[in-house]
């Protein structure tokens, strides 16, 4: 008897300790009065179990006292919560965050925000990132397509789950009530509505690219792209499908050399990697799987400038070109393509004007970027509808409405001409009003002009002038004390030639990202100590510093593990060693040890191996 009173005293003082920790667990009241619901459950049950045992019964009783007790707290505190809390004692509601994509910019604005500060929500219709530079690896099957991508939510997880995420696709952004419409495309079967609104404090669009045709007939319809995962996967599908077609029986020659050639549009980057990808599939595996038909393979590249890869150093390029030419793949530059068919490629040759026609197998289409609808419904409402790609300023503030930031492929930053400026600079800078700038006077301004005009630092850097005052010498080379503000002007006139548009990279994108989680993370503090350049029309500091991007080089793999790199201080690396230090590049830039560990894998798996042929 007495060991039976001592286990439920035991269980009540458990029972006792249980809802002192639900109260302090559940912060909503509310919260408290279902749990204790359930908790009662149990008491009714133990009630029934000491029926005969009067003294148990009195514990019971006391219990049920303090536990009525509880309900009544909690429920009290619900209601005070709801009636009776100062206004100045609530706690002021976290902005929201919204934030378009899971590219390279979203989720490197993503790593690093400080999530406690801000509700953040997340919509992207890919709940994954994709290490897009190994795309091109991935359509001959060098890397397979699960070792590229990171799923978003491991990355939610990683932030402490305090980011939310919805897999689906921005359609409109209503700028001027702030809140944005989304819908996802899951499949019909499932119930529930598809689209819903979100509403913004701050809305962060980074929704990238999609191709640019050029409204070229057939382009849609007949050539593969090559932004996605599933494309890269319908390119690999493809190139199997055109060897397997050319050696069916009762094929002439010539469907076969059609089925087989392979056409490339586009010299840039994206196009001679998987022409250099392509080549070496071709001529390490599938001429030893399909050997009746290696000699009727051809690759073509089709480029309108003069030559590929036309944004990088000289030099590299004529590498490329010569090593192309070295492994029998056509290059044709000063061509147009006009019209693309189920079987032929229409081009117009730019120096004579003459039409000509190849037939092709497959033609990828890798020809520059264009803007997404969603973006260019937006231009539309802020008055850039005459613009070709959304423009922000130097703080990715987009221009012409509020609180609405853009970065990476989907916008471009419109970098301000200091001559726009020049007389506002002098004013500033002359602080006696005398007309006139000394040396003193301009040496005052000139940190500030360099932040807030980057062309400043890039001309002195290609006039190889080391000191900014150097540009204010007069036209034999001598010192001045002091220029007037015609003499200003023709000093820094020749500057703005420097403005260039940033390139549409992982790089700019990664590092636009960092840069405006940064400001948003300063914010409070920069608005009472602001830290970037003095407004020169204006009073005052700019909060942040302006973007600044850093070019930290990029490279070109050319296949047959060759590659050529363009370095920082206008290095240009060339040849095998290249191709090792893109492997230990792209090794240590993955996103995480899981797709490191993944890609390093496949590569070794290539090495030893070779490529998987199956078309799956
Ligand atoms: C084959 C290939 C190779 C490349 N190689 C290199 C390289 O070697 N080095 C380099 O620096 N750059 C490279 N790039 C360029 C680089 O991939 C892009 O510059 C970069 O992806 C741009 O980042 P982003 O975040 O702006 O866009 P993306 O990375 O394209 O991300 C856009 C995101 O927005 C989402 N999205 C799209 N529409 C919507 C919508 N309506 N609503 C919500 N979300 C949306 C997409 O699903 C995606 O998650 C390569 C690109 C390609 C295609």
């Amino acid at each position: 008897m007495m060991g039976v009173k001592v286990t439920l005293l035991k269980l009540y003082s458990y029972f006792l300790y249980t809802l002192h920790r639900l109260v302090q667990h559940f912060h909503r009241p509310s919260e408290v009065v279902s749990a204790l619901k359930k908790k009662m459950r149990v008491f009714s049950y133990l009630n029934r179990a000491i029926n005969g045992y009067p003294s148990c019964s009195k514990l019971l009783l006391v219990f049920s006292v303090s536990c009525g007790g509880l309900v009544a707290y909690a429920d009290s505190q619900s209601d005070s919560g709801r009636h009776s809390v100062e206004p100045n004692q609530i706690e002021p509601r976290k902005k929201r965050v919204v934030v378009l994509g899971t590219g390279w910019a979203g989720t490197s604005f993503l790593k690093d925000l400080d999530v406690s500060s801000y509700d953040v929500q997340v919509v992207s219709p890919r709940n994954y990132f994709a290490f897009t530079p190994l795309l091109p690896s991935v359509t001959c099957g060098t890397v397979e397509a699960r070792s590229i991508v990171e799923p978003v939510r491991k990355l939610v997880k990683k932030r402490g789950g305090d980011i939310h995420f919805s897999e689906a696709e921005c359609l409109e952004i209503d700028a001027g009530n702030k809140k944005i419409l989304c819908r996802s495309n899951f499949n019909e079967n499932l119930v529930g509505n598809n689209e819903f609104f979100l509403e913004y404090d701050y809305l962060v669009i980074a929704v990238g690219s999609q191709v640019n045709t050029f409204n070229t007939p057939g382009v849609l319809e007949y050539c593969h792209f090559l932004k996605e995962i599933e494309d890269a996967q319908r390119i690999r599908e493809t190139v199997i499908d055109c060897f397997e077609k050319a050696v069916l029986p009762g094929q002439s020659d010539e469907e076969r050399m059609t089925n087989l050639h392979f056409v490339i549009v586009g010299g840039g980057p994206t196009g001679v990697e998987f022409a250099a990808e392509l080549h070496d599939f071709v001529h390490e595996d599938l001429v030893y799987l399909y050997p009746t038909v290696k000699d009727l393979v051809k690759i073509s590249v089709i480029q309108s400038g003069d030559h590929i890869l036309n944004t990088f150093d000289e030099r590299i390029s004529s590498f490329a070109e010569q090593k192309f030419q070295r492994d029998g793949i056509d290059v044709l530059t000063g061509c147009r393509v006009v019209s693309v068919s189920d079987k032929l490629i229409n081009l117009k040759v730019k120096s004579t004007g003459v039409d000509t026609s190849i037939p092709h197998g497959m033609v990828l289409w890798s020809t520059g970027v264009g803007t997404r609808p969603v973006v260019k419904d937006l231009m539309q409402q802020i008055g850039q509808g005459n613009r070709r790609i959304l423009a922000t300023d130097e703080w990715l503030r987009v221009k012409g409405c509020e609180d609405v930031y853009a970065l990476g492929d989907c916008a471009t930053v419109a970098q301000r001409k200091i001559m726009e400026d020049i007389l506002s600079i002098f004013k500033a800078a002359d602080k006696d009003n005398s007309g006139t700038l000394t040396i003193e006077e301009f040496k005052d301004v000139v940190e500030d002009i360099i932040i807030r005009y980057p062309q400043v630092e890039l001309y002195l850097k290609r006039k190889h002038l080391f000191d900014v005052m150097d540009l204010l010498k007069d036209s034999s080379g001598n010192d001045r004390k002091e220029v007037d503000i015609e003499e200003f002007k023709l000093a820094l006139c020749q500057v703005d030639s420097q403005v260039k548009s940033l390139p549409a990279t992982a790089q700019v994108a990664a590092q636009q990202g960092a840069y405006l989680s940064g400001c948003f993370n300063h914010r409070e503090r920069c608005k009472t100590n602001p830290e970037g350049p003095r407004r020169f029309r204006g009073s005052g500091r700019h909060e942040f510093r302006p973007f600044r991007y850093r070019h930290l080089g990029q490279f070109a793999p050319l296949g047959g593990e060759q590659a050529a790199a363009e370095l920082p201080g206008d290095w240009v690396s060339l040849g095998r060693s290249t191709q090792w230090l893109w492997y230990s590049v792209y090794a240590s830039k993955q996103v995480s040890w899981r797709t490191r560990v993944l890609v390093v894998f496949d590569w070794t798996k290539r090495f030893i191996f070779g490529r998987d042929s199956s078309r799956i």
